[in-house]
């Protein structure tokens, strides 16, 4: 339960505890509850529930409208009977080992938004002065179970916003078909890195991946086959990445991943891991998927032109034949 909503239940509570003390002072009845209906869902639930006999209503617990008592009780237009083994005797209340049984609606301008109830395992019979007075309390507890309700309400819909605005934060931030940072992410995660790089004096390295001759998986086998490399290549670029690593997709078949704390040594190994994956995953190609990898490192604290360098290494790459990995070197980088 969160904050909000746990103010107003325990305000609703602490309102509600001496009321239902005091019907079954007037009643007799060992247990008094009052609950809550939720009409869209159909679900009736226990706001508060006292017990002071052998039956037990649990506070919170929730039913379907379609099995409640109230709702049996309401749909015959009986507010109070003795005689729940008789006439319902297929009822929850019956197998909870009710006889009897009241139900007051507790209202708000007409509409019904939960019930005040009593309970036993004996037979009370209840007069209509005390019938009345169960009434007079149901309308004391209107306004404060609605202010509950409201405040429940409000807090369900300002989760499902937060949910809403979380869901559009990650689609703005995701290429759909890899699930993989877009460049618009990569770069306020890039920025912070370099940041933390230059701070800390520890490596950071670039990798840029291309795949080879993309073009052509297109034109012999179609989109659809090459929107599926991309999407392997991808999952390939999350198979080799740390958590601390961040891998993108830049745009078309051109990928990219940044390494905290790692050197040449470390992304060389990464740039092999990727390439077998993606020798492995391109088995049933009816043409064999390379890559062309170009690596950038700065030893001590990152300069901004990394990914220029790494792109330059890419270049080498792809000048050197293709299905390759370089790694750009510069004493500055
Ligand atoms: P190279 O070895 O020089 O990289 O040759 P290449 O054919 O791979 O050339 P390039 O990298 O320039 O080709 C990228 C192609 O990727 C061009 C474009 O039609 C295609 N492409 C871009 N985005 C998508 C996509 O989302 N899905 C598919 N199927 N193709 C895409
Ligand atoms: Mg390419």
């Amino acid at each position: 339960m969160n904050s909000l909503d746990a103010i107003e239940q325990d305000t609703f509570i602490s309102a509600a505890t001496p009321l239902l003390n005091l019907i079954t002072h007037i009643t007799g009845l060992k247990t008094s509850f009052i609950t809550t209906i939720d009409w869209q869902a159909q679900q009736q639930t226990v706001v508060i529930a006292q017990n002071t006999g052998d039956l037990h209503i649990a506070s919170g617990s929730q039913l379907a409208w379609t099995d409640s008592m109230c709702q049996l009780m309401l749909s015959e237009q009986l507010t109070a009977t003795t005689e729940i083994q008789l006439r319902f005797p297929d009822s929850g209340g019956a197998q909870l080992g009710m006889q009897s049984f009241v139900v007051l609606p507790i209202k708000i301008a007409d509409q019904m938004i939960g019930t005040l109830c009593g309970a036993s395992d004996d037979k009370v019979e209840l007069n209509n002065h005390q019938i009345e007075s169960l009434g007079y309390i149901a309308d004391a507890l209107a306004l404060q179970l609605k202010l509950t309700i409201d405040a429940r309400n409000a807090e369900a819909k300002m989760d499902s916003l937060r949910d809403q605005i979380e869901n559009l934060a990650t689609l703005a931030n995701t290429d759909p078909l890899t699930e993989l940072l877009n460049r618009r992410a990569f770069q306020q995660r890039y920025e912070f890195a370099i940041k933390l790089s230059k701070r800390t004096k520890q490596p950071l390295s670039v990798m840029m991946i291309d795949i080879d001759d993309f073009k052509q998986f297109n034109d012999e086998f179609g989109h659809e086959t090459g929107d599926a490399i991309i999407k392997m290549v991808g999952d390939g670029l999350k198979y080799i990445a740390r958590s601390t690593d961040i891998p993108c997709r830049v745009g078309g078949d051109e990928f990219i991943l940044v390494a905290l704390n790692t050197d040449s040594n470390g992304l060389m190994l990464l740039a092999k891991r990727l390439n077998d994956y993606v020798k492995l995953h391109s088995k049933q190609l009816q043409r064999p998927c390379s890559l062309s990898i170009g690596i950038a490192c700065s030893s001590h604290g990152a300069p901004e032109e990394l990914i220029r360098f790494a792109d330059e290494a890419l270049y080498m790459s792809k000048a050197s034949g293709r299905d390759a990995i370089s790694v750009y070197q510069a004493d500055d980088a």
